[in-house]
């Protein structure tokens, strides 16, 4: 089974027109499990941290209450 690949450097949260992976995950294609490795650990923490930094800006979230401080670091990863 062929085995589809990011064609680019793997920028978070950012889709690359014209590649065959990224087509995939936007389909919402489950991740290949082939002995995960780290960095795709990595990225799924990086899908929820994602979701985290949504809910934190989200209307009525902690950022709108201005919950997160002065200046906001939240998603400074
Ligand atoms: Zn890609
Ligand atoms: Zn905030």
């Amino acid at each position: 089974m062929a085995v589809t690949k990011h064609t680019h450097q793997v920028v978070f949260g950012r889709k690359v027109d014209g590649c065959p992976r990224c087509q995939e995950l936007a389909a919402g294609a489950e991740p290949v499990r082939w002995a995960p490795s780290r960095r795709e650990r990595e990225q799924a923490d990086d899908t929820e941290r994602a979701a985290a930094i949504r809910a934190h800006f989200a209307p009525g979230g902690p950022h709108s209450r201005a919950a997160c401080g002065p200046v906001c670091t939240f998603g400074d990863w």
